[in-house]
């Protein structure tokens, strides 16, 4: 580990500092990437920090109703909660899949293959 994460692209040299990203487009690759692609990639993205939200205000309505009620949640807050949880998941995938799609495009760009994606 020598603190640097390299760009996604093969053979590409650019690296950023490690830590914020678990794999990292650089900017000389990230504009090969269709702009539609990359609009739905935030738009996933942002899915996903809202449906994360959620889930983190059912789970802090559940821990103060557990205090107000000596450790009992409603039975309504936990059937909340896991459905928040199951589309907070789904958010989360959805996003994964487009973060591949966008890889692939700036690889294949790259490549000088372009075509679909
Ligand atoms: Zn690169």
């Amino acid at each position: 580990m020598n603190g640097r994460l390299p760009c996604c692209v093969p053979f590409c040299r650019r690296t950023t500092k490690a830590g914020r990203f678990s794999e990292w487009i650089c900017g000389k690759h990230w504009p090969l990437v269709p702009p539609e692609l990359r609009r739905l990639k935030r738009g996933t993205e942002r899915a996903y920090a809202a449906a994360n939200l959620q889930c983190e205000a059912i789970d802090l309505e559940a821990y103060e109703c557990a205090k107000a009620n000596g450790g009992g949640v409603h039975i309504n807050i936990i059937e909340r909660f896991g459905k928040a949880a199951h589309r907070r998941d789904r958010k989360r995938r959805q996003a994964a899949r487009v973060w591949e799609r966008c890889k692939r495009a700036a690889v294949a760009r790259t490549a000088g293959i372009g075509g679909t994606i």
